[in-house]
């Protein structure tokens, strides 16, 4: 089922997000429905969150970044934790699908290891670089409360401003399914 994405200015998208609890409910299907929305959105991340869950999870699909690099990386992270972050800082022009038609480059480190348990609730410790890095660090981000917008430089942040506004009053809107505003 495809659900409707949370847009800019929805407090869900600023809170911290809970852990997913051990028996929750339903976690399968909830999985699924995040990638069916994702696609739908032509996404290669989705954090929870974003379809109005608060809760410490988020998906993606690499090969959607880049299809020569990465082959069936479709992946589910519960409950992550990041445990270091290394390397270079290199800049990439980030979107979201909480915040349509705004992208920006975002200054972000090479490798992520993370601590995080798979749908089938597998614990496992893991060292990402490249773009699967990114798209983690995006998405980790979306479970602490933080937007791309909020690491942006000052002068591209007061650019977009108009923009986030329209967004915040249901006047810029994407034409994949979301939560009107
Ligand atoms: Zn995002």
């Amino acid at each position: 089922m495809i659900l409707p994405i949370v847009l800019y200015g929805d407090p869900v998208l600023q809170r911290r997000a809970e852990e997913v609890p051990a028996d929750f409910p339903g976690l399968d299907e909830l999985v699924q429905n995040m990638f069916e929305t994702m696609y739908a959105a032509n996404g290669i991340g989705l954090a929870a969150p974003q379809i109005g869950y608060s809760l410490r999870l988020f998906i993606l699909d690499a090969e959607l970044a880049d299809e020569t690099l990465y082959k069936d990386e479709k992946r589910v992270f519960i409950n992550p934790l990041v445990l270091e972050e290394n390397g270079e800082t290199w800049p990439y022009a980030e979107g979201c699908l909480s915040i349509p038609e705004i992208r920006g480059d975002i200054t972000r480190r090479a490798t992520i290891r993370l601590r995080y348990e798979d749908a089938q609730r597998k614990v496992y410790e893991e060292t990402f670089d490249g773009m699967l890095a990114r798209i983690i660090q995006h998405e980790y981000d979306h479970i602490e409360g933080r937007l791309f917008i909020d690491l942006l430089s000052p002068l591209r942040r007061r650019l977009v401003q108009k923009k986030l506004q329209l967004i915040r009053n249901g006047k810029l809107r994407p034409e994949y399914k979301h939560r009107p505003r």
